[in-house]
């Protein structure tokens, strides 16, 4: 426990909840397929930075998590990644409708960036991932979902609408991603996020993902999360 707490302060790791698993050294250490780390390997990545390191266990386990750390940091792969073990780990795939995996993000460009992740990932298995936000067509966001999916990357205002629309269901969703929850409240999406979240089942994996912590950003975590670990990298979120 001496060493744990010691790996974990040279990495400036600070993390508060319950039970916190032991952060990992090497993406071997995550119990990934050969398929995943033969795509981990192929983006370059050779070992997990220091969100990563304590954010890959906690989530792979289950759990619930608040995540702070710098823009830059590599906050992406550490929801990425145990999304696709989440999907593979589903019975009989194709059998529901509707994404397993909703990650919502505030800006049309974040959720791309998200979306061009994921499909690295998502390809080896034939995990589909669709992206929709404004800007473009909702009439063919409309027509991709209902294609099906696993994975859908939204922005808020956008995801609600489809919604309306019966573009897609939240029936098979059990993996809720909140990125850049910040800015998502800086933006006024506050109500949409709520909204979103409302439709998702209650036994969910939450996380949430933040440059930054207002205590404002930090309550609506505290709500809409179930016994979250928080994680926070550096100096942010003391
Ligand atoms: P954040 O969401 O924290 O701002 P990103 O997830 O966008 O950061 O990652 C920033 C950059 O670092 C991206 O180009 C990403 O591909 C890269 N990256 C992520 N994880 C690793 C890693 N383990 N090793 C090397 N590069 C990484
Ligand atoms: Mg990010």
């Amino acid at each position: 426990e001496q060493d744990v707490a010691e790996y974990r302060k040279s990495l400036a790791i600070r993390t508060s909840g319950f039970d916190v698993p032991r952060p990992i050294k090497a993406f071997e250490d995550c119990g990934f397929s050969i398929a995943l780390m033969n795509a981990i390997a192929k983006q370059g990545y050779e070992k997990p930075t220091p969100i990563q390191c304590q954010a890959l266990p906690i989530v792979l386990s289950g759990r619930d998590v608040i995540g702070i750390a710098k823009t830059g940091s590599g906050k992406t792969a550490a929801f990425v990644l145990p999304m696709i073990v989440h999907i593979m780990d589903q019975p009989e795939l194709q059998k529901e409708e509707g994404p397993i995996g909703v990650i919502c993000a505030p800006t049309r460009e974040l959720a791309h960036q998200i979306y061009l992740e994921a499909k690295k990932f998502a390809k080896p298995y034939g995990i589909r991932v669709a992206a929709v936000y404004g800007g473009m067509s909702k009439l063919d966001q409309f027509k991709e979902l209902k294609a099906g999916c696993e994975i859908v990357i939204a922005t808020p205002g956008r995801l609600i609408d489809l919604l309306k629309m019966k573009a897609l269901t939240m029936l098979r969703a059990t993996y809720l991603v909140l990125d850049e929850a910040d800015r998502m409240f800086d933006l006024g999406f506050e109500p949409q996020v709520r909204s979103i979240v409302g439709q998702i089942r209650p036994d969910r994996q939450t996380l949430l993902f933040s440059a930054t912590m207002p205590n404002k950003v930090e309550r609506l975590a505290r709500e809409i999360l179930t016994d979250p670990i928080r994680v926070a990298v550096g100096e942010v979120g003391m």
